[in-house]
């Protein structure tokens, strides 16, 4: 079967090649679940992946299959897979466990060991392919109504942990109520990230450079949050006409930014980053003033990535609430669609070059 593949240390290497159709022989214990991939979204860190900035093969490969966030219908199943049937739509997660506590308990997104194995990015193949076998652990079922959104299941599992990991980390507060959340970053965490805390009760302004409107200024205007144009009003302006934030996502991509958003974080309040910068990027922080500030005002720094299925299923309750609460806002994500997986090179080509595309993903296949 097709597959789309890099080779890891090799810049502009995308590739299409042949590939094995995997089978569920692969998991003797009956618990594997073939899945007909339907579509795969791509992303940023495909795309740094690409540019050998990123990621590795599996051992024994000199090649990884690209591709992480995966929507698609099952077509056969093991004899003790009890979560999901045949014609059932799902997505998987990315990372698999290593070795530590935090693996051995599901919570692989949380892993202790600097080796971590992620599909279609780290050490394991992905699922820019036509099938893939994954045991039922990892797979997630996602619902008919939810069938519109596909490839945004795993970009909102990182949301929804990324804002979890922020309450569970200010129960340090024994009472905190956050009322005034900034979002830096109109991509597809930064605006899935907007909806989560839309459905949590905050007031959200969610930050981006251009000056709308645009589809980005809409759909946040859509999810009823304020969009702000960093290019007209700066993070500072921004904080000292609504004042400084009780949570922050940062989202940006941007080490600089993720930095810049320490001035900017009320007191008792918790900034969350999730942008993966593969590059070298230096930059200078007024360390003192932020120093001091971060300490009288017992601020909260949380790294996040990934996430297992817990989040998964969390995300999917939220995109399921968000249809309810703001209709057909959030399809609008879903910009550039890409038919086949022979069109690979025009799939990296939009994700490197157009900057107006939100969500790039490749139609695979047909049900
Ligand atoms: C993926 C995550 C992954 C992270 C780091 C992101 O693009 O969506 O699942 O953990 O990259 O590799
Ligand atoms: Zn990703």
């Amino acid at each position: 079967m097709k597959a789309i593949a890099v080779r890891p240390g090799q810049p502009n290497s995308v590739h299409q090649r042949e590939i094995a159709k995997p089978s569920l022989d692969k998991y003797p214990n009956g618990n594997g679940v073939l899945v007909k991939v339907l579509k795969v979204g791509v992303d940023a860190t495909d795309r740094e992946i690409n540019e050998a900035l990123y990621g590795n093969s599996p051992p024994g490969d000199d090649y990884l299959v690209l591709g992480h966030e995966c929507f698609g219908i099952v077509e056969a199943v093991g004899n003790k897979v009890t979560a999901v049937k045949p014609g059932d739509y799902v997505t998987a997660t990315v990372r698999r466990p290593g070795g530590s506590i935090y693996d051995m308990i599901g919570t692989y997104d949380m892993t202790s060991e600097e080796t971590y194995y992620e599909r279609g990015i780290n050490l394991l193949h992905g699922y820019l392919t036509e099938y893939f076998v994954e045991s039922q652990d990892y797979i997630v079922k996602v619902p008919k109504g939810l069938k519109h959104l596909h490839v945004l299941m795993e970009p909102m599992s990182c949301a929804a942990k990324a804002i979890h990991q922020a309450y569970e980390a200010q129960r340090r507060m024994r009472v905190w109520r956050p009322k005034r959340a900034f979002v830096l970053g109109a991509g597809q965490i930064g605006l899935l990230s907007t909806l989560v805390l839309k459905l949590r009760g905050l007031e959200v302004y969610t930050l981006a450079r251009a000056a709308g409107p645009h589809l980005k200024s809409e759909i946040v205007s859509g999810l009823e949050a304020t969009y702000v144009a960093t290019s007209q009003t700066s993070l500072q302006d921004l904080a000292e006409k609504v004042g400084k934030a009780d949570l922050i996502v940062d989202a940006t991509g941007s080490s600089k930014i993720a930095f810049e958003a320490m001035q900017v974080l009320g007191h008792n309040g918790v900034l969350v980053w999730t942008s993966i910068t593969g590059g070298k990027a230096e930059t200078t922080v007024p360390s003192d003033k932020l120093n001091i500030e971060w300490v009288l005002g017992n601020k909260l720094l949380v790294g996040s990535v990934n996430a297992n299925s817990e989040h998964f299923e969390a995300g999917i309750k939220d995109l399921a609430l968000g249809e309810m609460m703001y209709p057909n806002v959030l399809q609008k994500i879903l910009t550039n669609p890409v038919n086949g997986l022979d069109q690979y090179k025009e799939m990296m080509r939009l994700l490197i070059e157009d900057n107006s595309a939100l969500k790039v993903y490749v139609n695979v296949a047909g049900e």
